[in-house]
């Protein structure tokens, strides 16, 4: 007879427990549960996706020693994901993958998904068409701040609303890291679930001009045209990318007035405000003008506590309040910095076993502004790295196995682990559609090529001068 799940998960603690410093075992192992025993196969359960993405990286070994003592050479391990509240119900884009297997279970498991058709396949009936957004960026998990406020209603009327009210395109601008992209997105989320029949697409402008770049070469602009006929709420993120492109400008201006004219939604997003935009057709600007312009500004202290105290609450980060306070306090530039300090300073404490005092915050956090390297981002990451190797950044992202191609790819995939915030999946997904485990893979071979080949090491180094700009 198996082994009672929980008795078995507790003599692996206990294992683990003389293996680790007692900080890192109260992080990251005393949460989990063990939630149940099958023909050698554990399943555990963590707080979150970052949880997991933390134990497969750093701790994998030790928990394969643990579950073999415990419970046979032939024991695997599964992981469970808790899923927000908020996002029951919603399909969701994250692979779990265990040691060595993978497993899918309703509601505490992230499901996975099939690697979707080309959502831009021109030939797609109207609700085959994927409406690419990402499952965290819901209005649930959006902060309200007196910075955002008139955006958020504006997305929460379109939601109820979609192509019915004045608000129509909402134009959200503002700098970098400050949400537009997210609450863009929430709206999509939101009429989705409103209105399951609604056709929503979210595409970025440098998709869109790849897209139509590639119509034209194909002699398929019709086809392109139908294609964004059949949707209903077209999000299109950082329009200020259209400077400059008069051909896609063009096509743009016809889609919308064929969207606009028929009562479709545009949600727009900008870096800059309508009158900055520039190198851009007056007719179109005429037509941002038509509906609401709402400007995301940077959150004072009281609103990034809120959205820190969230951050925390939904990765189970453990800080203290006053840590959360200084924390705030030091990052005052946008969210993404914020939420990259966070992750920063829970790397540091577990893997470098230093007990976060506001002081060891604010020499942590003066290191990584000094570095220059907080405001990078995978795009950013993305054009360096390609530009450094005279390659074309569609070529980077396609399926390439050439070997020089497949090396780029991975530092890429590095660098960006190392020098964002962001999720190993999250990486993976901008980053050639791959899943999580091929970065963590790429880390891996890009850091055993560093120990062995001189001449690599130093493109490394040239490449990480470059980045710090
Ligand atoms: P932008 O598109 O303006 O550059 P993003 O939408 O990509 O910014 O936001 C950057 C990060 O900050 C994302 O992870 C997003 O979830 C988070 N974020 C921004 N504003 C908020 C908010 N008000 N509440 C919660 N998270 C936020
Ligand atoms: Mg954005």
């Amino acid at each position: 007879m198996e082994k009672d799940y929980q008795r078995v998960w507790s003599e692996c603690l206990d294992l683990i427990k003389e293996r680790v410093t007692p900080r890192t075992f109260a992080t990251w192992f005393q949460p989990i549960q063990a939630v149940g025993l099958q023909n050698d196969v554990l399943t555990i359960q963590v707080k979150s996706q970052y949880v997991y993405e933390c134990l497969e990286e750093h701790y994998v070994d030790i928990l394969r020693m643990a579950i073999r003592t415990v419970i046979g050479v032939g024991a695997r391990l599964e992981y469970s994901v808790v899923v927000e509240e908020s996002q029951k119900g919603q399909p969701s884009s994250v692979t779990i993958s265990s040691i060595p297997q993978k497993k899918v279970k309703e509601n505490v498991v992230r499901v996975e998904k099939v690697a979707p058709k080309n959502p831009f396949d021109l030939n797609h009936n109207r609700l085959e068409i994927d409406p690419q957004l990402n499952p965290s960026y819901t209005l649930d998990c959006f902060v309200e701040g007196s910075c955002n406020r008139l955006a958020k209603s504006a997305a929460m009327a379109i939601a109820q609303n979609p192509g019915k009210t004045a608000f129509n395109p909402l134009l959200i601008y503002g700098g970098s890291g400050l949400g537009k992209t997210h609450l863009a997105q929430a709206i999509g989320w939101e009429v989705k679930q409103n209105f399951p029949d609604k056709v929503v697409l979210y595409v970025t402008t440098n998709v869109f001009q790849t897209q139509f770049t590639e119509a034209q070469l194909k002699n398929e602009i019709n086809d392109f045209l139908h294609f964004y006929r059949l949707i209903d709420v077209l999000i299109l993120d950082d329009i200020q990318e259209l400077a400059g492109k008069k051909g896609t400008q063009n096509t743009f201006f016809h889609i919308f007035n064929d969207l606009h004219q028929s009562g479709k939604q545009l949600v727009l997003t900008s870096d800059r405000s309508p009158a900055e935009l520039t190198d851009m057709e007056e007719r179109l600007l005429s037509r941002f003008r038509w509906g609401l312009s709402a400007e995301m500004k940077i959150p004072d202290f009281d609103t990034r506590l809120q959205i820190a105290r969230f951050k925390a609450r939904k990765e189970g980060i453990d800080f203290s309040e006053e840590i959360l306070e200084s924390i705030c306090k030091y990052v005052n530039s946008n969210v993404r910095e914020l939420e990259g300090a966070m992750v920063s300073l829970l790397a540091q404490a577990t893997f470098n076993h230093r007990d976060l005092t506001p002081e060891v915050v604010q020499e942590i956090l003066g290191k990584m502004v000094k570095n220059g390297m907080s405001e990078l981002t995978v795009d950013k990451i993305q054009d360096i790295v390609c530009q450094y190797y005279h390659i074309a950044p569609d070529v980077l992202l396609s399926k390439s196995r050439k070997r020089e191609i497949v090396q780029a790819r991975q530092l890429t995939m590095y660098f960006c682990k190392n020098y964002t915030n962001a999720s190993l999946t999250t990486i993976g997904r901008q980053i050639g559609r791959k899943d999580h485990t091929t970065v963590l893979y790429a880390c891996r071979a890009i850091a055993d090529l560093m120990a062995t080949d001189r001449t690599f090491r130093g493109q490394v180094e040239e490449l990480q001068q470059k980045l710090r700009g």
